[in-house]
Order: structure tokens, then sequence, then C-alpha cells
């Protein structure tokens, strides 16, 4: 029976020959995630549950990134239950202030996740890891303590949206812009739990950090999972990372999709999400009139070294609009000592931003940039929803690095061609 490439991973993870859209299936698990907010749930699960040993097969990784260096008592807690069940049970992928990263930068980078592989987090945002040809998706913290304990989840298999890409893109266009155009065309639940499996010449004008924010939006469009291909792209990014040997899968020829969805890569603008819907997308040169109090640029979406480099490109030479808060977040600290050491961290802060260690800190409103009422943000992140950033008369407008880093200089929603003129 023909299956698509998802459809192939969650198959072999649960010993059968083939799978359907629908069917419900009991699957091994590769990685197991949780975060210091979802982590402390999981853990309570696990002891209400009686559960006293983790499994052997799969990786466990407890990232604390949400409110860490944590931010008041209670996220102190929250981190220390982590610690202490990390401690208890001798996970090693346990990462804490010093090591941790937002967490679906941290994983691809660290190597715990290859392709063909499976893995939950409890966390939304797990599928950024289709990036690299892996099944991965979000789960409740009730599916990640068992998954802790047994190595096992239960899934319903989805159906599947064919994301057709042709051409590449254009000048100070990236990931970012595709996945907002995409959400743009379909809605929020334009792919509600189906895979959005990416394929055509397209994919291969697409570097792994265009690949890695365009899965981590699946979720965005309410897909169970977003999947690239196993390529070049992706065997360079795995080079030296992973020791692991890993399968690359493909979707047969004859894969059954709902839809197939056709975009020609060099038509898609620089995009820019209004509030308060990531659907809500406008092309970014129409912004001019939108005044900003702030621009984040970072997150799991567009915190990695391709975006501070795009952003340091941008405002390199220039200043941030005077009265504007500009604050740039690293994803990695690996991803932050390469910005130091190549001068983007020198040209963020003359350009008056300030430089904060990782975390997810303002993407959600936690901490290191909370938005007051009436006033507006430029974010990289991934979600624009009321109170997203702070209160709930805040605004977030999404964008990629290059349209946050030309509206810090402007003041307004800005494509990077309005600065690059002057
Ligand atoms: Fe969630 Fe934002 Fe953190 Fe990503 S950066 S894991 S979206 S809070």
């Amino acid at each position: 029976m023909a299956m698509t490439m998802t459809q192939k991973i969650l198959a072999a993870h649960a010993g059968l020959e083939s799978v359907t859209a629908g069917q419900l299936i009991k699957a091994k698990l590769d990685l197991v995630l949780a975060n210091d907010i979802t982590g402390p749930v999981a853990i309570n699960e696990f002891d209400k549950a009686g559960f006293s040993s983790v499994s052997n097969d799969a990786r466990i990784a407890l990232v604390m990134d949400h409110f860490a260096p944590n931010k008041d008592i209670k996220s102190a807690e929250s981190c220390k239950k982590c610690r202490s069940f990390a401690k208890r049970f001798g996970i090693e992928s346990f990462y804490d202030v010093g090591e941790m990263g937002v967490e679906h930068a941290l994983i691809p980078e660290k190597g715990l996740i290859a392709p063909g592989e499976a893995a939950i987090g409890a966390d939304s945002h797990t599928c950024t890891y289709g990036a690299l040809g892996a099944f991965s998706t979000g789960v409740g913290s009730t599916d990640m303590a068992a998954g802790m304990a047994t190595g096992e989840a239960w899934f319903k298999v989805p159906s599947a949206i064919k994301v057709n890409l042709t051409g590449s893109l254009q000048k100070y266009v990236s990931g970012k812009d595709v996945i907002l155009h995409l959400i743009g065309m379909i809605g929020v639940d334009g792919a509600l739990y189906q895979s959005l499996e990416f394929t055509g010449e397209g994919v291969k004008s697409l570097t792994m950090s265009d690949r890695l924010t365009i899965c981590n939006m699946a979720i965005e469009a309410g897909a169970k999972n977003g999947i690239f291909p196993v390529d070049d792209i992706t065997r360079e990014y795995m080079a030296g990372r992973c020791e692991r040997s890993w399968t690359a899968f493909e979707a047969d020829a004859d894969a059954p999709y709902t839809r197939v969805i056709d975009i020609d890569l060099s038509g898609v603008p620089c995009t820019v999400a209004y509030p308060h819907l990531p659907e809500n997308t406008h092309p970014a040169d129409e912004g001019a009139g939108i005044e900003i109090d702030q621009v984040v640029i970072g997150s799991c979406t567009n915190g990695n070294l391709e975006d501070m480099a795009a952003a340091a490109a941008i405002l390199h030479g220039r200043h941030v609009k005077k009265g504007l808060r500009a604050i740039v977040i690293p994803a990695t600290p690996k991803i932050y000592m390469e910005c130091v050491e190549r001068g983007y961290v020198k040209t963020f802060m003359e350009a008056g931003c300030i430089v904060s260690t990782p975390t997810c800190g303002p993407c959600l409103g936690g901490h290191m940039g909370i938005l007051a009422a009436g006033e507006r943000a430029v974010a990289t992140t991934n979600r624009n929803f009321v109170g997203r950033m702070g209160h709930v008369e805040s605004e977030v407008y999404l964008a990629s690095p290059v349209v946050a880093a030309a509206s810090a200089v402007t003041g307004h929603i800005s494509h990077p061609k309005e600065v690059e003129s002057e």
C-alpha cells in the first residue's frame, strides 16, 4: 500500500508493513522531550501513574528554556523539580542554564534527532524536526509521562497535504516568509491533524535553517507535523552531529494526499502576519503606517545562526530608531558564541540592541521584553495570539529576521529594501 513519508516512518516504528490515515497505532519513540513548563506536569503524571523507571529505548531530553534563567520563585521550583528528576533517573540530556538553549534549536544542534526517527515533545513546536526528515510532534504532558516510562506513544496516523515547491527565493526572502505565505493561503486550521509534506525541485534551494523555520510553524496551520525529504543538505547538517545510523524514508510516488498545494518560491514576498493570527498575512512593504515599540529577533523559529547573520547584515552600521527596544536572543549557547566570534554581537550592540542569553523569554510573554497595553512588537517568533507577548491590548506582528531588523531601524513595519536604499 502506498504511503506518505510520515506514514512510512510511523509504520516502521509501529513494526507494521503499512499504515493508513486514521489508523490507531502504538509506535516506538526515539526521543521524548519536555521543558521547564511541561516537564514538571509530566513528572507529576509519571509519579501519579506509579512508574518507577524510565525507558532505556527512547532518549529523554529535558530543556530548561522557557523561564530560565529563572524569573521568579515558581519557575525556580519548576526547574528544581526537573533537575531532581533528571538526577533520580540519570537522564543525560538534561540542559540547564549554561548549556541550555531554546529546545527546538538545541535538539537538532546536539544531534538528538536524526532522519527517520520518531519524537514526541510536550511542546507544540516539536514539529520542527521534520526539517531533518524525522517524524516529530507535540503531545500533552500525560503522553509525555507515558513516553518517558515506556518509550512508546499512540498515534492516529495522519493524512497528508503535499506542498510542491518550485523556483527559488528572491533576495531578502527566507523560510519564515514561505511558511507565513502558506498559512496565509490555507489558514490556521488548513492542515488540521495532517502532515504537511514539502517536496518538489524548490526544496534543494532551501537551507536547513529555512526548513527548520518552516517545519517549526507547521503547527500554526494546525498540522500534526511538517516534513522535508532527506537530501544532501540534510546529510551535510547531520555530518559530525550524530553517530547513530539513521534511515532516509521517501514517500511512494503514488502516496495518497488529500490536497496538493503549489508554491513558486520566486513569487513569495517578504511577509508579515498581523495580529492576532498567523494567517493574517500581508506583504512587508505595505506596513509603513504601522509604528512599533519593540522588536524581538530570536526564538525556536528564527534564533539560528543564519537568522542572526541576516539580522546583523541589516543592522550593521545602522541604529535602531530612538525610543524603540530591540532584543536579540541567539537560540543556543553555540549560536551565541558564534555571534560573538563573528562580530554580530558587536553589530547588534552598536545598533542599540540588547543581546540576551538563550531563552524563550518574550516569545510567550514570559520575561525579557513583555509588552504593555497598546504597545506593538515585530517579532521573529511564531505566534501572535491576543496577549501572547504581554498585555491583552498589545499586538505582535510576525516576520523574518531581515524584516524585523529593518523595522527596528525605521520604527515601523518595513521591507529591508527600505533601509538598504537609504
Ligand atoms: Fe515555545 Fe516560543 Fe520557546 Fe519556541 S521560543 S519553544 S514557541 S516559547
